[in-house]
């Protein structure tokens, strides 16, 4: 009997979270045995890391007191992790993938499908590409994507979770659902893969407004505003670039969903907050002259202790997109944040982002 093979590609708090998941359904509760018990899982770093995870069934790094279950085995080597893997999920942070799929050119089984639970997108002189369409250029096989609200420890602690499968093959997707559904997770297909994941992609920015909120230490209703403005940029932004992409994608959990989780309980929230913190108070000490409080490296360090901050890559890619268009002034509030965030304007602009992004920078 030939049982499907699922290799996890990433090993951060989500991937983690995922494959803990995928493990208890491909061990307990797999009635008709379609999958093999064993999810292999890619650890970049490789070494004691690996090591560890194999020993304890947990990793340290990035999900410490979580077990991931004794069948997720841990491996230093993409080549072995994807060997002979039928489902492949991809979970690594976006600025990655590429060099991923590179370096597994010509290694994937024929006839697998992948699954990419990556929020972000690459942009090119041609344009942008998501990570889904990366995945399927290099390798040449189909990719699903998973996104919706998903904290990842939340979802290690079992606590309600909700999440689409955006797909185009629905096979596939339904294959996925199998492997992801939990009583505590709840999986739906979404066959609008791109507004699915472009919305994972850009609440990231949104996160990083209402941060800046928090920092300011403004109240519920001016951070209503900027996810009001975000969805609304949001949902443009995607129709714009792809007409395909469907209104109702945007009131799922892969929309408004995430948006809401993130702006609540996200890292990019976390770190924008403490950086416009520090800015303002860089400000106050130098009276008026330019802010320089600590940087986005230097802070996305600190505080997320090698977990990787999407929001402000994402922003510059989307800004690139946006200046090359003209669409700038149709986007005031994304154009407001990218340009704070590279401190061209102070921080307390978020809440006055028309003014924001009509600015001579
Ligand atoms: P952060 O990267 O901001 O933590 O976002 C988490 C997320 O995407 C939850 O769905």
């Amino acid at each position: 009997l030939s049982r499907y093979k699922v290799a996890m590609v990433g090993s951060g708090a989500w991937a983690c979270a995922a494959a803990r998941m995928i493990a208890q359904n491909t061990s307990q509760d797999d009635p008709e045995d379609e999958f093999d018990d064993n999810v292999s899982m890619w650890v970049h770093q490789g070494g004691e890391l690996v090591d560890v995870i194999n020993a304890t069934h947990e990793n340290p790094a990035y999900f410490p007191g979580i077990s991931l279950g004794p069948n997720v085995v841990a491996t230093g080597s993409l080549a072995e992790a994807v060997a002979d893997a039928d489902l492949l999920v991809f979970c690594a942070p976006h600025q990655y993938v590429r060099g991923i799929c590179k370096q597994l050119m010509g290694k994937v089984k024929p006839g697998a499908a992948a699954i990419s639970l990556t929020k972000g997108m690459r942009v090119t002189p041609e344009g942008p590409e998501l990570i889904s369409q990366i995945v399927r250029r290099t390798l040449g096989i189909d990719c699903s994507v998973l996104m919706g609200g998903n904290i990842a420890e939340d979802v290690g602690r079992e606590q309600l979770s909700e999440a689409v499968i955006g797909y185009s093959n629905l096979d596939n997707a339904q294959r996925f659902k199998k492997l992801f559904q939990r009583p505590y997770f709840r999986v739906t297909l979404l066959p609008d893969p791109i507004g699915a994941e472009l919305c994972g992609t850009l609440k990231n920015i949104v996160a990083l407004g209402v941060g800046m909120v928090d920092g300011l230490d403004l109240g519920p209703n001016s951070k209503a505003a900027v996810i009001r403005q975000g969805l609304l940029e949001m949902r443009d932004f995607c129709q714009a670039l792809y007409p395909s992409v469907r209104d109702d994608t945007f009131l799922e959990c892969c929309g408004v969903g995430d948006l809401v989780a993130t702006c609540i309980g996200g890292r990019n929230r976390r770190v924008a907050e403490a950086w416009t913190r520090s800015a303002v108070e860089a400000a106050a000490a130098e009276g008026n002259g330019p802010a320089s409080g600590r940087s986005w490296a230097e802070l996305e360090a600190e505080l997320l202790k090698g977990q990787k901050l999407q929001g402000v890559l994402t922003s510059n890619e989307v800004q690139q997109i946006l200046r090359t268009r003209g669409w700038e002034a149709h986007y005031p509030l994304f154009t407001t944040i990218n340009r704070i965030i590279n401190g061209h304007l102070p921080p307390h602009l978020v809440v006055d982002y028309i003014e924001g992004a009509k600015a001579e920078i």
